[in-house]
């Protein structure tokens, strides 16, 4: 047994890309983990290297190519898989001696491809795999994917035609994966897709068994049922269509985060039919102010492209303008790139690269000023903190406003040691314009 335990074949996998990658990769993982193979933080060393690659935009699949050559330079053996994947000829261009080259949720194609280059050692005692799976994520939080693919087709976006139409995952899987997370220590689910408010149009919402109840693939009816469970729920990439507004009564009962992102894209409705967006953007503001009286501490994170083809000054400040009257508390803000293969690369009066800079930074200081003032709110106020890292004197955390990764921190002194995934009550005492700092009370 320790012989075998000894010869244990080992893995190096790099993850690139999106919360949706990062999941892919832990279903990959845990499987390989599952079957005996062991992981590795380096390179040097690893049986094989397994890169989980990003090809959204030019630059993140710069960033793979560059990830795939420093695997091939520091060991050599290298299976390829992930969104690049969907189109290998530019892999194999640049690096034409990776060992495989798998496309984005081809879990079975990467196994094959594994078990090709490092066959599995059979040892039923290294199915030492907890029950809910491994997770690079920390142990504290976890991505709950409910479903792949989109039946979207905006202009600037290939996710469609790499990943194929919506599928959902029946509402009773998604939920054992949940509780079986939520038994491992797991406080707060974060809820991903394509398009998180279409979930279970493709399945006709069926329901399914979840312990003695059916749950139908719902949003409302899945957000419900998540927040049973006792975690907090962050919904992801939700649009703001008519049956989201039932979404606020949960939040209102705290079964749910008070906490929407939304991305948005743009505000002018002319870029946005460009786009081709989901979502009438025409009632967005009116829908937005009655989430924000139905559950005042709404906190709205969003994602916006400048100098998408045809951006006339006059639409620039339609978004600007939106953003000060819907007061978006956090948003990302992206200089339009063309993706290959995407339909908006054919349109006119592309925008010259020195007016997308000029527009970006408006944008971020139009946002940056938001955001600083609904912090500011905030002073004074005990929030609910939970604690990613621990600290000599305390620890950083974040709000029920703020996702991991993306948004602001807390930065919590305290008199007692914290530990990571505690949720502490913390009395905000001061803002900067995108995090917050305070004292953990009650003890
Ligand atoms: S909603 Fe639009 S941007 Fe999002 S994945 Fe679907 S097609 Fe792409």
């Amino acid at each position: 047994m320790a012989e075998t335990a000894e010869k244990s074949p080992r893995i190096s996998f790099v993850s690139l890309g999106c919360p949706k990658a990062l999941v892919d990769s832990e279903r990959i993982v845990t499987r390989l983990r599952a079957e005996g193979y062991e992981l590795t933080r380096t390179h040097q060393g690893a049986d094989l290297v397994i890169v989980n690659t990003c090809g959204f935009l030019d630059s993140a699949k710069q960033e793979s190519l560059s990830a795939i050559g420093d695997a091939l330079a520091e060991n050599g053996r290298v299976v390829v898989t992930g969104c690049m994947g969907a189109e290998p000829e530019d892999i194999l261009k640049a690096h034409p001696s990776v060992l495989a080259i798998t496309g984005p949720q081809q879990y079975e194609s990467v196994l094959a491809a594994v078990h090709e280059a490092v066959p599995p050692r059979h040892d039923p005692f290294l199915d030492l795999v907890p029950d809910q799976g491994i997770k690079l994520t920390p142990r504290h939080y976890a991505y709950l994917k409910i479903s792949e693919g989109c039946s979207n087709r905006c202009t600037f976006c290939i996710i469609p035609k790499l990943r194929g139409d919506l599928v959902s995952r029946p509402a009773g899987e998604v939920l054992r994966e949940a509780e079986k997370l939520v038994k491992a220590g797991v406080k707060e689910l974060l809820v991903i897709s394509q398009d998180t408010s279409a979930y279970g149009q493709d399945i006709r919402y069926a329901a399914s068994p979840f312990g003695d109840k059916e749950v139908a693939a719902r949003f409302v009816d899945l957000s419900r049922a998540l927040g049973d469970l006792g975690a907090w729920v962050r919904l992801h990439y939700v649009y703001p269509y008519p049956h989201v507004d039932p979404i606020m009564e949960l939040m209102a009962e705290g079964k749910v985060l008070p906490y929407l992102d939304i991305p948005f894209q743009h505000a002018s409705p002319t870029v946005l039919r460009r786009m081709k967006r989901p979502a009438s953007q025409e009632k967005t503001l009116a829908r937005i102010n009655a989430w924000r009286q139905a559950v005042p501490d709404l906190t709205v994170r969003s994602t916006f492209i400048v100098g998408f083809p045809g951006e006339t000054e006059a639409e620039f400040q339609e978004l600007l303008d939106f953003l000060e009257e819907a007061q978006i508390d956090r948003a990302g803000c992206f200089k339009f790139e063309p993706v290959r293969g995407a339909e908006a690369n054919a349109l006119a009066d592309p925008v010259p690269d020195a007016v997308k800079a000029e527009r970006h930074d408006r944008f971020m200081r139009a946002q940056q000023a938001i955001s600083a003032r609904r912090l500011k709110k905030k002073v004074g106020t005990r929030q609910q903190v939970i604690i990613d890292q621990v600290t000599p004197g305390g620890g950083i955390g974040r709000t029920k406003g703020d996702a991991p990764e993306i948004d602001g921190t807390v930065k919590v002194a305290a008199r007692r040691p914290l530990r990571v995934g505690e949720i502490a009550t913390v009395k905000i005492e001061a803002a900067g314009p995108y995090d917050l700092a305070g004292t953990a009370v009650g003890f």
